[in-house]
């Protein structure tokens, strides 16, 4: 089913005859869309996409089987969309209150005179947690991007090169393949690895330290996010007690997820197995979120979450570890998750790493 016809049966579902799509994630989502205006109404027969003269001939190109309108000044964007929404016949509007802001809400409310709007909630957030194969396909190329940037860092990482450069080899390397950065990533080392989104400084690595590296790319608009942690030259025994727990942390997790399970179960396994060794007070962010065309897409992996998992899904698995003073380690990848378990799309290794390699 196409992600117009899930969106339409679930706004019939939850009582909607006609929504307004708006946000640009949630209009790339529909449509395919890549620019920074676009709004799609959708009734239950009826779809027509929205933009302006800079976009025209892009909404040409990226949206399909959607009638395509394109408005130019002196018409405003209002004007063009109640024009829309007269010829549609609609009365009765939802909108999406989680990502409309107070003053664009006031705005539509004034101007819209011809509709009532209704709040969505996150009618459309919900759809987009279970993603289509094609979907799928499309993170877990991401997700392989990723895994050969680490390949590659893990030749450079040694005493005396700085966090900054290992960014910097990152960002080359996924830009020179075509991808984006699916967000600023973290590269922490020594005692720098102790603050779980810790930018990268020109810190330089000595031997004996964690290098914590989160990252991920982004191609054809989604999403990888994986992290590694490293060990620059001998871990010592405390380094590797830590890094073996946060692994079978990840492990023991992952290994309970399928669908059915709720999500603050999955979570819960990773702080019961830290419990073991006194570090699950130093486990103090979720365990994971959904991903996707957002790098934090709906769904949480943590106290509380009631989420059950469901086919299609997609989450990250992030147990971490933080003290302050001597360094932190943070294991992540990429699930998808199915009937009876998980799929694992990334790749990287997760056996304890000294490096240089010898
Ligand atoms: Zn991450
Ligand atoms: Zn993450």
């Amino acid at each position: 089913m196409s992600n117009l016809a899930r969106l339409r049966s679930a706004l019939a579902h939850n009582g909607f005859s006609a929504a307004l799509i708006s946000s640009p994630t949630n209009v790339f989502w529909l449509t395919g869309f890549t620019g920074s205006f676009g709004y799609v109404v959708v009734t239950a027969f009826d779809a027509v996409f929205l933009t302006d003269s800079r976009y025209t001939i892009q909404a040409q190109e990226q949206v399909s089987g959607i009638e395509i309108r394109s408005f130019s000044t002196p018409k405003t964007g209002i004007q063009a969309l109640t024009e829309i929404l007269v010829d549609l016949g609609v009365k009765e509007l939802g909108f999406e209150s989680v990502n409309t802001t107070y003053a664009q809400f006031l705005t539509w409310n004034e101007k819209l005179d011809t509709v009532a709007l209704k709040p969505l909630g996150d009618v459309v957030e919900n759809l987009r947690m279970v993603k289509s194969a094609e979907e799928i396909a499309k993170i877990k190329r991401s997700c392989e991007l990723t895994d050969a940037t680490f390949d590659h860092l893990i030749r450079l990482i040694q005493p005396g090169i700085s966090e900054y450069e290992i960014q910097l080899e990152m960002e080359f390397f996924i830009r020179r393949q075509g991808g984006h950065m699916a967000f600023e990533p973290i590269v922490v080392s020594g005692p720098n690895s102790a603050r779980p989104h810790g930018k990268a400084t020109d810190k330089l690595l000595a031997l004996g330290e964690f290098v914590t590296m989160d990252f991920g790319a982004k191609l054809d608009g989604y999403c990888a996010d994986m992290t590694r942690t490293v060990v620059v030259g001998k871990a010592d025994e405390r380094t590797r007690e830590v890094y073996n727990q946060v692994l079978k942390a990840q492990l023991s997790s992952i290994e309970m997820m399928k669908a059915g399970v709720v999500a603050e179960s999955v979570d819960a396994k990773a702080r019961e197995v830290f419990d073991e060794i006194g570090l699950a007070k130093h486990f103090g962010h979720g365990l994971g979120h959904g991903l996707g065309i957002l790098v934090h897409d709906t769904g949480r992996l943590g106290i509380g979450s009631k989420t059950v998992l469901e086919p299609g899904q997609v989450w990250t698995v992030e147990p971490g570890v933080y003290l302050e003073g001597w360094g932190g380690c943070r294991i992540e990848d990429n699930v998808v998750v199915t009937e009876d378990g998980v799929i694992n799309l990334t790749g990287s290794t997760k056996e304890l790493l000294e490096l240089p390699m010898a």
